[in-house]
């Protein structure tokens, strides 16, 4: 079976897709899908290892001659916007609080004409004294990643005892006016599924938007399998026990979160089905790697090196249209759900999730 059925043919030939690409400075594939958010990844660096994530140990980490200066990275995010008609840009990593120059880097994107709409998302260590200035410089909204409640069982996921400089980070963003600020929870057979319902509770109560992620296949030591993801219909099962969820009525347009309102509202919270319920056919991602290189979806297995361009003298528009031809490429699904499945060579630490 398919991972998504958009109805149309998969335009590829052996070495790619065969059809020819129209003249368009948008960044559109051979589906008609058009990605206007940018997801960078700012390091490949944590102080985490989550284990849906990372090994304990750690990984080799990208040498810093590898990982993109400020002024290549803001040349590339200029193209995007300028060319490519990029209007989002997620920040990520890795832990993007762990990058040198964070506030001055939002402070140079949020000067980009026209301005891009920025968010960041972030483990929240260390942001409870530094929410204020990410969001003077110009940072619009932030998700924060929080599994639980309980530090014994956040010890146990992210194997280092943070939870409240995390909870502190949350505070922080709400006091500092980021908004909305949003809550990333990816719950574990068996660890921290039957937590579901009181990190709502905490969310609700403290006006924070929670949004459930399904484990998807992107850890480093590829422990990831499908009977021990908590599924997105377990999860509203386990929410439905303690809450009475409605479908939120507005139109989901690109965005990968089904969302519910909470006891009649105006509380909410959210399932990102990413493997159970794709939402490819909807998507709106295009993804640059923290040493430049451009990805069309989490999944690619094909990436192009744009710091390879940047360094060997490319002029923009040879960058916009090597950046184009990725896109254009764009599969039409991730495959999760298909006998074939591999998963790809980097692991979401590396790719910027
Ligand atoms: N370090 C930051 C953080 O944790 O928010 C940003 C990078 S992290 C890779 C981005 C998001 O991906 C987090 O919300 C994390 O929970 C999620 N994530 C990581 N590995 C995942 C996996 N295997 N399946 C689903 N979500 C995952
Ligand atoms: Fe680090 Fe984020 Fe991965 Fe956790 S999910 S190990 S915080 S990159």
């Amino acid at each position: 079976m398919s991972a998504v059925n958009l109805g149309l043919p998969r335009m590829r030939g052996p070495h790619g897709v065969s059809e020819p690409r129209p003249d368009n400075p948008a960044l559109i594939d051979t589906f008609g899908r058009v990605a206007t958010d940018l997801r960078v990844s700012l390091t490949d660096r944590c102080n985490l290892r989550c284990s849906y994530c990372m090994p304990a140990e750690g990984l080799p980490w990208l040498p810093g001659e590898a990982v993109l200066t400020d002024d290549e990275l803001m040349r590339l995010l200029r193209i995007a916007v300028e060319r490519l008609g990029v209007t989002d840009i997620r920040l990520t990593g890795g832990e993007p609080l762990l990058r040198p120059g964070l506030e001055e880097l939002i402070a140079r994107i949020a000067e980009l004409r026209p301005r891009p709409r920025l968010s960041m998302t972030t483990n929240g260590i260390g942001l409870a004294r530094r929410a204020v200035r990410l969001a003077e410089a110009g940072l619009n909204r932030i998700n924060i990643s929080l599994d639980t409640i309980n530090p014994e069982t956040f010890l146990a996921i992210a194997r280092r005892d943070r939870l409240s400089h995390v909870l502190d980070g949350l505070a922080a963003a709400r006091e500092a006016g980021l908004d909305p600020v949003k809550v990333n929870a990816v719950l574990l057979r068996g660890v921290n599924e039957h937590e579901a319902a009181d990190l709502l509770r905490f969310c609700l109560d403290h006006g924070y938007h929670l949004r459930f992620i399904e484990q998807m296949p992107l850890d480093a030591q590829h422990g990831w399998n499908r009977r021990d993801m908590v599924t997105a219909e377990e999860i509203l099962a386990l929410l439905r026990a303690e809450f009475t969820l409605t479908p939120a009525s507005e139109p989901r347009g690109g965005a990968p979160a089904e969302r519910w309102l909470v006891d009649g509202g105006p509380g909410d919270v959210g399932v990102i089905a990413s493997v159970t319920r794709p939402f490819c056919s909807a998507c709106e991602r295009t993804r640059l790697t923290a040493d430049g290189a451009v990805r069309s979806c989490l999944f690619s297995n094909d990436e192009t090196d744009l710091r390879g361009l940047l360094r060997n003298g490319a002029d923009d528009e040879e960058v916009a249209q090597a950046w184009r031809m990725t896109m254009w490429g764009k599969l039409a699904g991730h495959e999760i759900n298909d006998a074939g499945f591999a998963q790809p060579i980097r692991p979401m630490s590396a790719i910027g999730g």
